[in-house]
């Protein structure tokens, strides 16, 4: 089996499938303007599907489609079904911030979507206008519906700000069991993009857990094996939630998942600084075997474990400078797809 030098294998990919969004959120995307990657270079769906089942030969069973805001990208259900045929694919979930789920949800199950993930960070609509910086609440909350009705149950993913909506947690929860979703709390991670991030505005693992506490009783770890980044817990009365702690308790030690953008750069690590380019040699002709080289010895030499390494800093300010983000959009949280 293929492992890193750590000893960790390769199991889950997740695909960026456009570096575009129809939300500017604070954490992700706070700044006035953007540079995109050319659209030229954005993969199609054949080229995705076909690097999908060569990292399938290497040990991806897991995939997961995410962005920018994936459901911008136009037919997303036809990648889904084409990826969904593929053998080695054996859970296929998509990331999205539900603003035109509601009208796709039906095509995407109907595609074979095994799961959905929705990021939402707030019940309160003007809340939401402050932090996504868009008024499209109604539209994700009708996207949670949707896909409740299509997909049984979901998960929400949130990210917990001091002083924006940390008061938010138990309203969160309790929404959360209404539309069957578990619910997982991320810490606010210092990633390229987040260019306003700050120390100061991170509510650990430790701080969510105390609130939790203090309002339900005693919470129960869930033991589990698993590479999946949230530990998650119990409330007394059988409620599961999950907590990201990525800042404050990293989980490099277990990662075995590898990245690719829209434009087909293989990154390694959320903190990469730079990645393998698999768009060329699929353009220029590269058979699967020679596509799996190149995966296969990028993998092999991995050293990354970039939040350890963050946590390791005395001084921990914000990752990349703007200018730098402009040079370089591939270091952009929104790029390299979260
Ligand atoms: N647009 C889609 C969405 O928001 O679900 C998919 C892409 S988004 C980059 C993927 C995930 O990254 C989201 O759940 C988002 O909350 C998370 N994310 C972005 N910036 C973050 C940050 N600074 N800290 C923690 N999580 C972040
Ligand atoms: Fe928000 Fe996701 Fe868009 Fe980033 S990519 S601004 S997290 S919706
Ligand atoms: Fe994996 Fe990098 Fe995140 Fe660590 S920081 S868990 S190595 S992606």
């Amino acid at each position: 089996m293929l492992r890193d030098t750590f000893g960790r294998p390769l199991g889950s990919l997740r695909i960026s499938v456009t570096d575009r969004c129809n939300l500017r959120c604070l954490y992700c995307m706070p700044e006035a303007e953007y540079v995109w990657l050319p659209r030229e270079h954005l993969l199609s769906f054949e080229e995705i599907a076909r690097l999908t089942s060569v990292f399938g030969g290497l040990g991806v069973t897991r995939v997961r489609l995410t962005g920018g805001e994936p459901l911008l990208r136009r037919h997303l259900p036809d990648l889904v079904e084409q990826l969904a045929r593929c053998p080695t694919v054996q859970d296929l979930a998509l990331t999205t911030n539900a603003v035109l789920l509601a009208p796709e949800a039906p095509a995407l199950k109907a595609a074979g979507l095994h799961r959905v993930t929705v990021s939402l960070d707030t019940l309160r609509p003007e809340r939401f206008r402050a932090v996504a910086r868009l008024d499209r609440h109604q539209d994700v909350l009708d996207g949670i519906a949707a896909a409740r009705a299509q997909f049984g149950a979901l998960k929400i993913d949130t990210v917990v700000m001091r002083g924006i909506n940390d008061d938010e947690l138990v309203d969160l929860l309790e929404f959360g069991r209404e539309m069957n979703a578990e619910v997982r709390f991320i810490e606010y991670m210092d990633v390229g993009g987040a260019t306003r991030w700050q120390p100061e505005m991170v509510v650990s693992r430790a701080e969510i857990l105390d609130r939790l506490t203090q309002r339900y009783g005693s919470l129960a770890g869930i033991d589990e094996v698993s590479s999946a980044p949230a530990q998650r817990f119990r409330l007394e009365d059988g409620l599961a939630f999950g907590i990201i702690a990525s800042t404050t308790a990293p989980f490099c030690a277990t990662c075995d998942r590898a990245r690719l953008t829209a434009d087909g750069v293989l990154l390694l690590c959320l903190y990469a600084t730079d990645g393998t380019d698999l768009r060329g040699p699929l353009r220029r002709g590269a058979s699967d075997a020679e596509l799996s080289e190149i995966i296969h010895s990028a993998w092999h030499q991995r050293t990354d474990r970039g939040a350890e390494q963050r946590l390791a800093l005395a001084d921990r300010g914000t990752l990349v400078p703007v200018d730098q983000l402009r040079r370089e959009p591939h270091l952009e949280m929104h790029t390299r797809g979260g």
